[in-house]
């Protein structure tokens, strides 16, 4: 389907796909095995000028956006969804800083993650608050021109591989959620520590890691937007944010859809190609449908965000469920489709599959996605009345 991309997007979307096609797909499986971080990657990433996509200009990027942003994280998802995750979990620790930073901040951070010098992260999540992410225990208190953090940060993509994290802490508990504030906190700052990497199902070349804050004096500069607007920091985040992981999980259903139809041309059964039986061809024009749905939907919330329109937090979240649910739907098809050799790890789809999954569940699960339509839905037709 042709989506009209401008020229710079068409070349994003051409470079990370040659990305993805000559870097990243030949080591995946090691990664996954391995489930060590992929700097290599990053440094490719760096090189080519594509850390900056989605960073205004005036901070060393290259000017795009939510759009930029999911073309790429599609085409080098389509390589990898736990390799690609470095630069997409940067792209969640970084849209703080660009919607609410002030100059001062933004020329401090953004030039070096746009370069692909630092990798950054968002740190939300605790044990005890996932979805309710209004029960965070992690406090800041303000003390003279500093505020002094405490807390564990749970599960945080690039967690100890990434200099710059976007923390979401109590500065006044007594206010509820009008009491949480967003930092800056370097990985640098003393009391900074992490928990070992996580062991997970898929993503495994993505680092998870707890965050550790002991007594970590941060700078009041690092301050974002006001005291207070912790969870709208988050929650606008997450509206610009949302359409990235869509994009993961597009690439991996594209890669599944790819695999699905050569192997199906491949593999002989009673005499024929399985692609000559309807029910497998049935198969492959339903992932391919979804597929595609899913991407008209993320390109059409991508363009709807980048104009700067209001109320995007319902769309946001319908094409991150769509595009993850239809990942999920389209990998399992997919080992399907390869019978036993879709089981084994000698071919690639399994892999596909337990990377899907993540993409129901982080950045706010399905359900939750699905309360935010229907309240975006409530919300619509009471102010018509
Ligand atoms: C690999 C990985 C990477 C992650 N990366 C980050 C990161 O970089 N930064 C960060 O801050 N967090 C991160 N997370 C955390 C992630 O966002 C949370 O796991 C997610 O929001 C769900 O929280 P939970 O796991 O505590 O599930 P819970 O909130 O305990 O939910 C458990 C189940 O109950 C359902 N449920 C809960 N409340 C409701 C409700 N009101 N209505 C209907 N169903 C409900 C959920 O949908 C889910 O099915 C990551 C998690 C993982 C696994």
């Amino acid at each position: 389907m042709d989506y009209l991309l401008s020229e710079e997007q068409q070349m994003i979307k051409d470079l990370c796909r040659q990305i993805a096609v000559e870097k990243i797909k030949p080591v995946a499986a090691e990664y996954d095995e391995s489930g060590e971080f992929p700097w290599d990657i990053v440094k490719v990433l760096a090189e080519s000028d594509i850390c900056g996509i989605y960073i205004p200009e005036k901070y060393g990027g290259m000017g795009g956006g939510v759009m930029e942003l999911a073309i790429a994280t599609e085409e080098l998802s389509w390589g990898c969804g736990g390799i690609s995750l470095a630069f997409a979990a940067t792209g969640l620790g970084t849209f703080p800083i660009i919607l609410y930073g002030n100059d001062e901040q933004k020329a401090k951070y953004l030039p070096d993650i746009a370069s692909g010098k630092k990798l950054a992260a968002f740190a939300i999540t605790e044990a005890e608050a996932g979805s309710d992410a209004g029960g965070i225990k992690t406090t800041a208190k303000k003390d003279g021109d500093h505020y002094i953090l405490n807390g564990t940060k749970q599960w945080i993509t690039n967690g100890g591989e990434a200099e710059i994290y976007t923390v979401i802490a109590m500065t006044n508990k007594a206010k509820g959620a009008r009491g949480a504030s967003a930092f800056i906190v370097e990985k640098s700052m003393p009391g900074v520590s992490f928990g070992k990497k996580e062991n997970k199902l898929g993503i495994r070349g993505s680092a998870t890691r707890e965050v550790i804050f002991t007594d970590v004096r941060v700078p009041k500069e690092n301050l974002l937007g006001r005291e207070g607007l912790g969870f709208i920091v988050a929650m606008k985040t997450f509206d610009h944010s949302r359409p990235g992981v869509a994009s993961q999980a597009v690439g991996i259903a594209q890669r599944a859809l790819d695999e699905s139809v050569q192997y199906a041309q491949e593999r002989r059964q009673f005499g024929h190609a399985i692609s000559f039986f309807q029910g497998i061809q049935f198969m492959l024009a339903d992932m391919a449908i979804q597929v595609e749905a899913a991407r008209a939907l993320i390109y059409a919330t991508a363009r709807m965000i980048d104009s700067g329109a209001k109320g995007i937090s319902g769309v946001s979240a319908m094409s991150k469920t769509f595009a993850s649910d239809t990942a999920m739907k389209v990998t399992t098809d997919a080992v399907q489709i390869l019978g036993g050799y879709g089981y084994m790890k000698e071919y690639p789809v399994e892999k596909l599959m337990r990377d899907a999954k993540i993409t129901q569940i982080y950045e706010g699960t399905n359900q939750i996605q699905r309360s935010v339509i229907a309240a975006y839905l409530i919300k619509e037709s009471l102010s018509k009345k």
